[in-house]
């Protein structure tokens, strides 16, 4: 089964092989490109070893081909891209707080979470007007 990560903005393919990839701003707004595994819940991060984070720091995440901005949700920001499983799509949410374990897949009002961390915005998603999640799996 063939999952495709796209960008909400451009409709680019953000997977390639095992791994999406995004380029990022850090705090001291130094960028760099952050390899993510395409599965759900593993948080494997591939990134050049001079490009520094610290765990905890909030990384500001774009498109690596639009280079238009992934962040959703004003304050308590979330990456927001499109998942395409065959034939249907889901958008995919994650924290862009380095070391965060949080991911949601949402279609309709269903929302399927992830990570050690997935109860930190399960609040910040019930405010979400376009996510009424009634039926999720914890
Ligand atoms: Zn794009």
């Amino acid at each position: 089964m063939k999952t495709n990560y796209l960008c909400p903005k451009c409709k680019g393919f953000l997977n390639v092989g095992e791994n999406v990839i995004f380029s990022t701003r850090n705090k001291n707004h130094d960028v760099g490109l952050i390899l993510l595994h395409s599965e759900l819940g593993n948080y494997k991060v591939i990134k050049h070893p001079d490009y520094h984070y610290e765990e905890g720091e909030r990384l500001e995440f774009f498109c690596p081909i639009c280079h238009k901005s992934l962040s959703t949700g004003g304050k308590e920001k979330l990456v927001k891209i499109l998942m395409v499983d065959e034939n249907k799509t889901f958008h995919v949410l994650f924290s862009q707080i380095a070391g965060e374990k949080s991911t949601y897949k949402i279609t309709g009002d269903n929302v399927e979470a992830f990570g050690k961390h997935k109860h930190k915005y399960l609040n910040f998603l019930k405010s979400f007007d376009n996510y009424p999640y009634k039926d999720m799996k914890l």
